[in-house]
């Protein structure tokens, strides 16, 4: 439930929230120190990621970035899920999930993708559980942390977070949120693959 990456051995996982907003920064040569095996959830958005950057600043440096044009249509399906992508001049994501849940159905939201859009329209947008997992995970000594603190929590028929959401659409956006992390974190896997 949470993107690992790792190298000879050593792991760490939960990585999608900060290299979304790191990506959307611009970043791509960072040092990150984790102390532990996982990325703190913060509020569970990557808000909290932006506004370190934003106070850290971004330098540039003399070295030319490696960037990624799609040429041609690719798309990856599992089951009824697909990822397509297409060469376009600008860069967009398009979005749709579908939940059987009261609270969620059908959400599409497009990104017209600049860094102003992502902060304003998808860095606040929050990870989100069913409680059964919560208590299935919680049983198996994971998501100890995990609360109504850092993801929106669903059960069978409503949104139990008493704040509700931040976006009328907050799943479909987040869902963004963690695309744009994970084509970051396997660029250089697409990068062999295209
Ligand atoms: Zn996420």
């Amino acid at each position: 439930m949470a993107t690992v990456i790792g190298k000879d051995g050593h792991l760490i996982s939960t990585i999608e929230h900060l290299l979304s907003a790191v990506y959307a920064y611009g970043i791509d040569n960072l040092r990150v120190i984790v102390d532990g095996d996982e990325v703190p959830v913060m509020d569970g958005s990557s808000a909290s990621y932006c506004i370190l950057l934003d106070e850290a600043q971004v330098v540039q440096q003399d070295v030319p970035k490696k960037v990624m044009r799609i040429k041609k249509e690719v798309i990856v399906q599992e089951g009824e899920k697909y990822v397509k992508l297409s060469p376009s001049p600008d860069l967009q994501y398009d979005f749709t999930i579908k939940f059987p849940h009261p609270a969620i159905k059908t959400q599409e939201y497009v990104l017209k993708f600049t860094k102003e859009t992502y902060k304003k329209e998808i860095s606040r947008a929050r990870t989100f559980g069913f409680l059964h997992e919560v208590q299935y995970l919680r049983s198996k000594g994971l998501a100890l942390g995990g609360s109504l603190e850092n993801a929106i929590v669903l059960d069978e028929k409503k949104i139990l977070n008493p704040e509700g959401l931040r976006y009328p659409d907050e799943f479909v956006r987040h869902k963004i949120l963690d695309a744009i992390g994970d084509m970051c974190s396997y660029r250089d896997e697409l990068y062999r693959k295209l």
